[in-house]
């Protein structure tokens, strides 16, 4: 059986695949088709926070899947409410939107800056101001706040009320909160799909002040620098902000789909029985795992986060071939003299699995990515990028 050609001859041709089908795993090291062993650090664009077949995200998979697998949201369930709960207490924030995807936690964040323009200032203060180079995700709504052109072409029209200020330019954001009547403002705080860019802490700082001034929902999509990512449990716990709303999915689930929409003080009741739903969200299986996943980034393991962070800083920063490295935590983005695709190729060639974004070579290792298995693979990136 070829899977390759079957997937070719049957999978929608929306993805440009690597060559290589990845059967099985554990921990941070996955196998192919043939045996051939990587390193992963990848970990499925940061959603194995845990990497392959971690025993305790299986054991609470597992345990849920015996009990049960579905209640939908008509019911009580016990892991959707454990979940929200410890979303809250390790946040601060007030209630939660279980979804199952990036995109949807952000469908949601933009439905609650739209309802909270209307009832703070009028329906009609119903734009958000996103920044270029963002990803917000692939619905016609969070394709719309994406600040790339680029998604936007053959889809038109793209849905109103989105208007796009340059990163780190406080200047642009005030004059497009000026001259638009606007609800909100939603922000990554390290761009990920836009080449791994942390935002300046300065900046980030004016956006939420200026939030304050003109009261904006302030919106955080921590879909990728969510759960642990960024050496804080959330992004925006480093940039010491209090953000209204925070997004998140990804790391999240350890490998199931779900998506959080984590609702602050002023957010917590703008949405009332029946103006937001979802059949899958908050489903007792991915709940489970979420919750395996968030009671074990402690503050042991986000340190060790930032350790693994300043080895990779240190060994790729000032490298040959290495013309920058960006990002922060285990969210890393290395720009190289060569072409990115063929490091890619390259690595995977020496058993090392990495991603790209944009220009850059992408790291998104597993928060407990052995040392040794770390320090090997980025060796082989390493040289990769000098030779
Ligand atoms: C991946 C991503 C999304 C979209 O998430 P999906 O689960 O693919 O819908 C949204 N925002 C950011 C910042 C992301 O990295």
């Amino acid at each position: 059986m070829d899977v390759k050609q079957i997937d070719k001859e049957y999978v929608a041709n929306t993805y440009a695949r690597f060559p290589v089908q990845l059967v099985s795993g554990k921990g941070s090291l996955v196998y192919d088709e043939t045996g051939k062993e990587y390193i992963d650090l990848g970990t499925g664009i940061a959603v194995n926070a845990f990497g392959v077949a971690d025993e305790c995200w299986k054991n609470a998979v597992i345990g849920q899947l015996d009990k049960i697998q579905h209640t939908s949201n008509l019911y009580y369930s016990e892991p959707c409410a454990l979940l929200a709960k410890a979303l809250c207490e390790r946040t601060g924030l007030k209630k939660v939107f279980f979804s199952n995807s990036g995109a949807e936690a952000n469908e949601c964040a933009i439905k609650a800056a739209r309802k909270y323009g209307e009832t703070q200032k009028g329906k009609d203060y119903n734009v958000i101001v996103t920044l270029k180079n963002s990803f917000h995700g692939r619905t016609i709504t969070t394709l719309s706040a994406t600040g790339q052109d680029v998604f936007h072409e053959h889809f038109t029209p793209m849905t109103a009320g989105f208007v796009h200020a340059e990163a780190n330019n406080i200047e642009e954001l005030k004059t497009l909160v000026k001259t638009h009547k606007c609800c909100g403002v939603m922000l990554e705080l390290v761009q990920g799909e836009g080449g791994v860019m942390a935002l300046d802490k300065e900046y980030v700082k004016q956006v939420e002040t200026l939030a304050r001034e003109e009261n904006l929902l302030l919106v955080i999509d921590e879909v990728q620098t969510g759960n642990g990512r960024t050496g804080s449990l959330y992004a925006y716990m480093k940039y010491g902000i209090s953000p209204d709303v925070v997004t998140t999915a990804k790391g999240l689930g350890g490998g199931l789909p779900i998506g959080a929409t984590m609702l602050g003080e002023r957010a917590e009741n703008l949405f009332t029985a029946g103006l937001n739903g979802s059949t899958f969200g908050g489903n007792p299986v991915c709940a489970a795992g979420a919750l395996s996943v968030l009671k074990r980034i402690d503050d042991k393991l986000l340190e060790e986060v930032r350790n693994k962070s300043e080895y990779i800083f240190n060994e790729l920063g000032g490298a040959k071939g290495v013309k920058s490295v960006s990002g922060l935590g285990l969210m890393i983005g290395v720009e190289c003299e060569k072409d990115a695709a063929e490091v890619i190729k390259n690595c995977m060639a020496r058993g090392v699995l990495v991603i790209k974004a944009k220009h850059k070579v992408r790291l998104l290792p597993a928060l407990n990515i052995p040392f040794e298995q770390l320090k090997k693979a980025i060796k082989i990136l390493k040289e990769e990028c000098e030779k």
